[in-house]
C-alpha cells in the first residue's frame, strides 16, 4: 500500500480523499493555489504545497507544478478528484513516466471515453445500447442536413470533446440546423480546442440514469446500480438519488450487467460511470465518465461502500473488496448540491462565510470544505457543499432532506438552499415523476 498520496484538487472532494487516506493510514499531501492558502484541504492534509497563483491554469491544472509537489514530498500516487485534471490522458501518461501511480483508469481508457465519438463506437461494440445518430463525426452542413432528415427532428448536435453541458445545441427542425451546427462547432473549438461534432436524436422526455461501475483492471468488474440525476439546470445536475424512482430491481440487474461486462471486457480499472438517457423503458448511452463523480455518495450510502478507499486499493494493485453478489441496495439516498449562487439567476456569489453550521443526525452526511470565517475565492467552481441523506425508503429520505436542509446555516453569502426547500414542496419531486426537462420548465414558471 502507498505510504503517501497527493490530492490534485481542492474543496470538498479533496477532503473526501484526505479522509479516506487517513482511515487507511496513508499520509496525504494537499496542493493549493495562493488563493487557497486558508482552504480546509490545506489545513486537513498532513502536508501542503503551494503550486501557483489563483488562476487554475497556473495551479490546479499545472502538470509540472503537481509533479514537482510529488517529488518534493515523496508522494507515490496522485488522486485527481473530479474536474481539473481528472480526465486528462496526457496527465496520466506524465505521471506514469515519472514512476508515479495515477489513482484511476489508464490513459488509453480516458482518451477513448473522453472523445464522445470513440466512446460511442467502443460502447456499441461492447453491446451497450446507444442513441440513434450519426455514429461518427459530421464535418459539413450538407451532411448535417442529410443526417437530420434521416434520424428525424428534433436532433442534438454535440461537440465530441464537450463536457459540463457545453458544446451542445438542439435543432428542433431543419430551419434550426444551420445555427445549431455552427454554434456547437464554435463552442467545441472555444472550450475544448476541438470543433468536431456529431448528431444524435434529441430525446424529449428521458430521465438521466447513470450506472456506477468499478473494475480491478484485470478483467473483473461490478456495477453498483444506478443514480437518477434527472433534475438538471442547463444540462447540469442539481439533485441526485439512488436508487432511481423509475428503475426496478430487474431493470437494474439487466443494464448493470451490460455495463459491468463492458468494462470487464476492456480491463477497466477503478471507478467509472456510464451515463444513459432512459425513455419508454429503453436505455440510450450518452457518455462515460472515467472518474469519481460528484454524486458518488448516494451510491456509497445505499451500498455501504467507500468508493475512494476502493479506488486507492485497486491503484495499489489490491483486489476489489466486493463482488457483485455482495452489492445489495439498502434504502434510499438523495444528494443536493449547495452552490454559492444567487437565485433566481444562479449568479456566482463568492464571499466571506460569517456563520456555518452543518446539519447532522441519523442518516445525514455533509461533504463540504466550509468553515466559520472562510472566504470563498471567486476563481473556482461554485459548489460549496453536498448534503446527502440516507433513509429506509424514498419518502423517509425526502423527509430527512427537508429536516437536514432546515438545520443548514451558511450565512454571509447566497446559496442554492432555497431552491431545494421549494422543490421539496412540489408534487413531482415527491412522487419522482419528472424527466430531464422538468426543472427548466419549473424554473421558468417559478422565478
Ligand atoms: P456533458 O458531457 O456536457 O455532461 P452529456 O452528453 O453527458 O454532456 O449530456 C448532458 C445532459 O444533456 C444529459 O444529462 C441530458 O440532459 C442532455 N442530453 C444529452 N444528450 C441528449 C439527447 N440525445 N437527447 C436529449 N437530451 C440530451
Amino acid at each position: 500500500m502507498f505510504k503517501k498520496i497527493l490530492i490534485a484538487n481542492r474543496g470538498e472532494i479533496a477532503l473526501r480523499v484526505i479522509r479516506a487516506a487517513r482511515e487507511m493510514g496513508i499520509q496525504s499531501v494537499a496542493v493549493h493555489s495562493t488563493a487557497d492558502s486558508d482552504a480546509m484541504h490545506v489545513r486537513m492534509a498532513d502536508e501542503a504545497i503551494c503550486i501557483g497563483p489563483p488562476s487554475s491554469t497556473e495551479s490546479y491544472l499545472s502538470i509540472p507544478a503537481i509533479i514537482s509537489a510529488c517529488e518534493i514530498t515523496g508522494a507515490e500516487a496522485i488522486h485527481p478528484g473530479y474536474g481539473f485534471l481528472s480526465e486528462n490522458a496526457g496527465f496520466v501518461q506524465i505521471i506514469e513516466d515519472h514512476g508515479l501511480k495515477f489513482i484511476g483508469p489508464t490513459a488509453d481508457h480516458i482518451r477513448v471515453m473522453g472523445d464522445k465519438i470513440t466512446a460511442i463506437e467502443t460502447m456499441k461494440k461492447l453491446g451497450v445500447p446507444c442513441v440513434p445518430g450519426s455514429g461518427g463525426g459530421v464535418h459539413s452542413l450538407e451532411d448535417a442536413y442529410r443526417i437530420g432528415d434521416e434520424i428525424g427532428y428534433p436532433v442534438i448536435i454535440k461537440a465530441t470533446a464537450g463536457g459540463g453541458g457545453k458544446g451542445m445545441k438542439v435543432a428542433q427542425s431543419r430551419d434550426e440546423m444551420k445555427s445549431a451546427f455552427q454554434t456547437a462547432r464554435s463552442e467545441g473549438k472555444a472550450n475544448f480546442g476541438n470543433d468536431e461534432v456529431y448528431i444524435e436524436k434529441y430525446l424529449t422526455t428521458p430521465r438521466h440514469i447513470e450506472i456506477q461501475v468499478f473494475g480491478d483492471g484485470k478483467g473483473r468488474a461490478v456495477h453498483l446500480g444506478e443514480r437518477d440525476c434527472s433534475l438538471q439546470r442547463r444540462h447540469q445536475k442539481v439533485f441526485e438519488e439512488a436508487p432511481g424512482p423509475a428503475i426496478d430491481a430487474e431493470t437494474r440487474a439487466r443494464i448493470g450487467k451490460i455495463c459491468a461486462d463492458a468494462v470487464a471486457d476492456i480491463d477497466y480499472a477503478g471507478a467509472g460511470t456510464i451515463e444513459f438517457l432512459y425513455e419508454n423503458g429503453e436505455f440510450y448511452f450518452i457518455e462515460m465518465n472515467t472518474r469519481l463523480q460528484v454524486e458518488h455518495p448516494v451510491t456509497e450510502a445505499v451500498f455501504g461502500v467507500d468508493l475512494v478507499r476502493e479506488q486507492i486499493n485497486v491503484a495499489a494493485g489490491l483486489p476489489m473488496s466486493f463482488q457483485q453478489e455482495d452489492l445489495v441496495v439498502n434504502g434510499h439516498a438523495i444528494e443536493v448540491r449547495i452552490n454559492a449562487e444567487k437565485l433566481p439567476n444562479f449568479s456566482p456569489c463568492p464571499g466571506k462565510i460569517t456563520q456555518y453550521h452543518a446539519p447532522g443526525g441519523l442518516g445525514v452526511r455533509m461533504d463540504s470544505a466550509l468553515y466559520d470565517g472562510y472566504s470563498i475565492p471567486p476563481y473556482y467552481d461554485s459548489l460549496i457543499g453536498k448534503l446527502i441523506v440516507h433513509a429506509p425508503d424514498r419518502p423517509a429520505a425526502l423527509a430527512r432532506l427537508h429536516r437536514a436542509l432546515g438545520e443548514l446555516i451558511v450565512d454571509g453569502i447566497d446559496t442554492t438552499t432555497p431552491l431545494f426547500h421549494a422543490l421539496l414542496a412540489e408534487e413531482a419531486v415527491q412522487t419522482g415523476d419528472y424527466n430531464i426537462h422538468w426543472l427548466e420548465h419549473w424554473l421558468e414558471e417559478n422565478t
